[in-house]
């Protein structure tokens, strides 16, 4: 964290990727900072806007595929998150932003795209749409309850020697291989939406724990029976 103690939780590009509520992640973590007497602040970096290199998480969601190969263009381009991740900023990309993360991933046609090459990822277009409920078991290194959340996303992700899988996927589709997401150092990415912090407290946690240390547990009843009747919604009782 920086040195004036507030953690700064940085959202990127609202103006092209915040489907399906994303955008969420931030009141998330804002929220569960404060709770804990944690100044926290979310600074929103439009596309035009330079994406600040001294934040202490990076959030980027889902989008379309021309806001996404745009979105890919200007942040490659402004190189602020390259080095953010470098220093060890945490960052967690939903779906759009998970692909923009990796070396390339397939535009409105098809067409390879470069990403940003800060996972080592690449994805392309899948045989269809992956849409629905994805519950996944997180890799017991994370030590994370199951991972509930929504996926709607054409594109298939392989992942490189350079990422662990995040999960593996118990119902539906996720990087379209038995996996769901990957992380790498403090970066995760993932297709869930939902948000996908609000679904998955324990995953807000882990990025807070990232960057500002042990954390006291909080009262999540409000979570738990968010994830409960999500849970029951598509796994076998
Ligand atoms: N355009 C990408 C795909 O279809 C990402 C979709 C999304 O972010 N929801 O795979």
């Amino acid at each position: 964290m920086p040195s004036d103690s507030t953690l700064r939780i940085v959202w990127i590009y609202p103006d092209l990727l915040s489907t399906y509520g994303d955008q969420g992640n931030a009141l998330v973590l804002e929220q569960r900072a404060r709770r804990r007497g944690i100044d926290a602040e979310v600074v929103h970096v439009r596309s035009a806007d330079p994406v600040p290199e001294t934040g202490d998480i990076y959030l980027i969601g889902g989008g379309e595929d021309r806001p996404q190969i745009l979105a890919a263009e200007r942040l490659r381009r402004d190189g602020g998150l390259h080095r953010a991740i470098a220093r060890g900023a945490a960052m967690l990309a939903v779906c759009a932003g998970y692909q923009i993360m990796g070396s390339t991933f397939g535009g409105e046609e098809g067409q390879p795209v470069d990403g940003i090459g800060v996972l080592d990822i690449s994805s392309t277009r899948g045989p269809a749409r992956a849409v629905g409920e994805l519950v996944a078991e997180v890799d017991s290194a994370l030590n994370l309850p199951t991972l509930t959340g929504f996926e709607n996303h054409m594109g298939v992700t392989q992942l490189g020697p350079g990422v662990k899988p995040l999960s593996q996927v118990v119902t539906g589709v996720g990087n379209g291989n038995g996996f769901e997401g990957c992380y790498a150092g403090h970066v995760v990415g993932t297709y869930l939406h939902g948000p996908a912090l609000a679904r998955n407290p324990a995953l807000a946690d882990l990025l807070l724990t990232w960057s500002a240390g042990d954390l006291p547990p909080l009262d999540d009843r409000w979570y738990e029976a968010l994830r409960t009747e999500r849970l029951s919604a598509v796994l076998p009782r």
